[in-house]
């Protein structure tokens, strides 16, 4: 935790500081209050759940405790969140086996959930007293200089501003695309005056959008590196604070350093924390918007030859304000996905250069295992092969090291998002093959540049398109080519599994956006006529459309609407169904490979 920005030697901000605390203080006799009171109220209302939802809940790993009556057969016990429940069970032996095997704490025979209940009443208070302790430890904190304290304290703080960080791109595998968007900034930063020499103005801020661990602070760190110069990490969240004023004034001192300091880079983690759009959520808090005008007004108060580079991170882009991405702030945005095979193969490399191993190791192998773990998931996978070879005494990590490894960190408890079920692979692989297979054959779209079951955001896999020209008018058969091809994924799904799943929901997003701008604005659909029907209006940075015509023509949009994308589906649905073959060989290729580039594509679909 940082010290605030401020002068501890002026005693108004003095006086504020103890109100702090109280106010502190009182916010958190309330809470362990509240939990108090929770928890006596709990152990009443015991759930009743069938032995079917039990075993459910056991696999999941959500339940705490059981308690067992093997003569009247029943069960009693609590979820981790402290719901109790009860149930019968038939086979009480089998239940309690399973519980034993799933690590779950057994309670005696008498009374269940007895250590629920202790845990509830000593949970709170051992808070209680951590936060007096903390308290206590805050207020006799000496001054010090206070922005420093700010930003080394931070837990993940490269030791202070002043620090020469020793990595390179090397040490960052995968991510070719964002190494190759980041080189321009490093000769920036190398020398920030020749580029205005010609007039030429870079962006002050870039962001990177990607899933955690996929290395998107690692890349930031290894820019300072290549530039060799200064870096400062800051956590979004630590501008959030409850305090009207504080992230705001704490945005503000660190830009005052980094002017001194530059050319440097400010990296700015979990951007969307400070910088969430006003009116996303109901509790938006003032602090919130403070602090977001101050990273506004610095972004946009020093000059771009000063040679600062903000780079914020983020998982959600779509959350972050307008105003945020706005030329002259973060408007180039750079993808740190996740790492396909050959990008697993070479981080697993990376880190496999820093443990000692066998000759004949092979990471390919560990790469193949593990399609949806991350850079960070990998490089764990290799820690954890190592601590496997110390504890047998090996002289070597071997190769059933790293599959140990490989089981450790992604079927432990913490990563199983990590380990997506073959099922879902296949899905995406058909559904994705259904795109690209609809975009080779419906003539006047854009061609694929590439094609991957990893995904590239909340959703499933992707297909890029590779716009030959920048078009700046798009004609009918474009939309409508576009739309078919949006289809694509749905209908091939259809055709493999017979079954609808969630995995088409951006597809439906962007064919219904296109069917409706052609209804609407475009003049595209006969029955509606040549007229523009949308108006839009922007206010606090949210834009809010609304429709202005009779209820009857809104009947006729909404068929037109529907028209269009119905005969999308029905066009792609021919494709897929003349060409099944193609399609099946476009899915197993993407299961067996998971990137595809637009020509290993051409060739897939010539010969099969
Ligand atoms: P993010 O900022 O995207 O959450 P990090 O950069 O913090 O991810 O990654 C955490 C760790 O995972 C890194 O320190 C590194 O050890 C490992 N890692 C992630 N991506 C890569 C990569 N592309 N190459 C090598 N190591 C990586
Ligand atoms: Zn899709």
């Amino acid at each position: 935790m940082g010290s605030f920005l401020q002068d501890p030697r002026d005693p108004a901000h003095k006086k504020e500081k103890l109100g702090k605390s109280m106010l502190l203080l009182a916010i958190l006799a309330l809470v362990v209050l509240g939990m108090m009171v929770c928890s006596t109220a709990r152990p009443k209302a015991a759930k009743e759940i069938t032995i079917d939802e039990l075993y459910k809940s056991i696999g999941q790993g959500v339940v705490e405790n059981l308690n067992i009556d093997a003569t009247s057969r029943s069960v009693t016990g609590s979820f981790k969140d402290g719901t109790r429940f009860k149930s019968q069970v038939a086979d009480p032996s089998n239940l309690e086996k399973e519980a034993i095997a799933r690590g779950i704490k057994i309670t005696a025979n008498s009374e269940g959930g007895g250590g629920g209940n202790f845990l509830l009443f000593w949970g709170p208070t051992i808070l209680l007293i951590l936060a007096l302790i903390w308290l206590a430890r805050r207020s006799s904190q000496a001054n010090g200089p206070q922005l420093k304290s700010f930003i080394t304290s931070n837990k993940e703080t490269v030791g202070d501003w002043e620090a020469r960080l020793g990595l390179s791109f090397e040490d960052v595998a995968g991510c070719e695309e964002a190494k190759e968007d980041a080189r321009l900034y490093i000769e920036f930063l190398k020398n920030p005056g020749s580029f205005t020499d010609l007039g030429a103005r870079l962006p002050r801020g870039l962001l990177f959008i990607g899933p955690p661990g996929t290395g998107k602070t690692l890349l930031a760190k290894a820019m300072a590196g290549e530039a060799n110069v200064p870096f400062a990490y800051i956590n979004g969240s630590d501008f959030v604070e409850m305090f009207v004023g504080v992230g705001a004034s704490r945005v503000r001192a660190l830009f005052t350093e980094a002017k001194r300091r530059a050319p440097c880079i400010i990296f700015i983690d979990e951007l969307d924390a400070a910088g969430k759009a006003r009116g996303m959520s109901n509790n938006y808090h003032p602090e919130q918007e403070q602090t977001l005008n101050a990273i506004l007004a610095e972004m946009d108060g020093f000059k771009s030859d000063g040679g600062i580079l903000v780079i914020g991170a983020t998982n959600q882009p779509e959350v972050l304000d307008a105003a945020l991405l706005r030329p002259g702030r973060f408007d180039r945005k750079v993808v740190v996905p996740l790492p396909d095979l050959k990008a697993r193969e070479a981080i697993l490399k990376v880190h496999g250069r820093k443990i000692k191993l066998v000759a004949d190791a092979d990471f390919s192998e560990i790469a193949r295992g593990t399609p949806m773990a991350s850079g960070a998931d990998l490089a764990n996978i290799v820690n954890e092969a190592a601590i496997f070879a110390t504890l047998r005494k090996a002289i070597a990590v071997e190769q059933q090291d790293l599959r140990n490894g490989m089981d450790k960190a992604l079927y432990g408890s913490e990563r199983k998002s990590a380990v997506v079920p073959r099922k879902e692979m296949e899905i995406v692989a058909y559904h994705e093959a259904g795109h690209t297979l609809v975009a080779k054959f419906v003539p006047g779209v854009d061609p694929v540049r590439q094609v991957t079951i990893i995904p590239r955001g909340p959703t499933g896999g992707a297909t890029h398109f590779l716009p030959e020209e920048d078009r700046h008018i798009h004609g009918k058969k474009y939309l409508t080519g576009r739309m078919t091809v949006a289809m694509g994924g749905r209908v091939a799904e259809m055709y493999k599994f017979k079954q609808e799943t969630s995995g088409a929901r951006e597809d439906f997003r962007a064919a219904t956006g296109i069917a409706k701008s052609m209804v609407l604005e475009l003049g595209m659909s006969e029955r509606v006529g040549k007229r523009v029907f949308i108006t839009r209006s922007e206010f606090l940075g949210s834009v809010s459309e609304s429709l202005d015509c009779s209820p009857e023509t809104r009947r006729i949009v909404d068929e037109e609407i529907k028209k269009f994308l119905d005969e999308a589906y029905d066009q792609a649905s021919q494709i897929i169904e003349a060409n099944a073959e193609k399609l099946e060989a476009l899915a197993q290729a993407l299961l067996a490979k998971e990137t595809l580039t637009g020509k290993e594509v051409d060739e897939i679909i010539a010969s099969a």
